[in-house]
């Protein structure tokens, strides 16, 4: 199964990919996961795009879609799917990844788009921990750790993400509004578009989603 999740930052697609890659038993590709990476690591790659992901801009397409690439190259052939989770962004990556997966003989199946409210994601974003570890994701008031500051999970510290300030917030939803957006319109007209309120919280969605997974699987058998 292949999977585009979309929805604005704070609309809990890292939650729900999370909750559900392992019963799923598919690849969870993160680009935001992979970024941080290339940053914490202090790659060539990560020192041109931090300041992108600083100031709540987007990573050029050309870098994300060769990371994209190469991943997907390493998996393809373990059949186990995709839960694309912070990608595509723009409707260049949208385009790219059809054609990355077409490469291999793949295709998505449908892509979730997981409709939230302002008022809702910018809460969600200034109070999520992150496990520095594991990269459990927390948040203060909703989904609290046990102990304060430690991830329940392997017991790592928990931070908060630098782009998770108010400034930076309202930055990557503007950007969100007018570059992501559109690519919701790429998937509808390729009928692949699946449609589901995230407001309610993470198991509300998830059920959501487990419903749509089998209504997918019957049409395919
Ligand atoms: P996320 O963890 O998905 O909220 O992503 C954090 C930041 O990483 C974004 O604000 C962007 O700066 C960058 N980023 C993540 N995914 C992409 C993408 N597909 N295209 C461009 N930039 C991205």
């Amino acid at each position: 199964m292949i999977i585009v999740l979309l929805g604005a930052p704070g609309a809990g697609k890292g939650t729900l990919a999370g909750a559900l890659k392992e019963q799923l038993g598919v690849h969870h590709i993160s680009t935001g996961d992979l970024i941080r990476a290339e940053i914490k690591a202090g790659t060539a790659i990560g020192l041109e795009i931090k300041r992108y992901v600083e100031s709540g801009a987007l990573v050029p397409d050309e870098v994300v879609t060769r990371m994209i690439e190469l991943r997907i190259a390493a998996t393809a052939r373990d059949g186990k799917g995709y839960m694309f989770d912070g990608f595509p962004r723009t409707s260049a990556q949208a385009v790219e990844l059809d054609k990355i997966l077409s490469r291999n003989t793949l295709k998505i199946d449908f892509a979730l788009f997981m409709e939230a409210s302002v008022d809702i994601v910018i809460q969600r974003l200034t109070g999520r921990r992150v496990c520095r570890a594991c990269g459990a994701l927390f948040h203060l008031k909703n989904m609290p750790s046990k102990k304060p500051g430690v991830c329940d999970a392997c017991g790592g510290e928990l931070y908060q993400r630098a782009d998770d300030n108010e400034e930076t917030i309202k930055k990557r939803m503007t950007v969100y509004n007018e570059s992501t957006m559109p690519i919701v319109d790429h998937y509808r007209l390729q009928g692949k578009l699946k449609m589901v309120n995230a407001d309610g919280g993470a198991e509300q969605v998830r059920v959501a989603l487990l419903k749509i997974l089998n209504e997918v699987n019957e049409k395919k058998s």
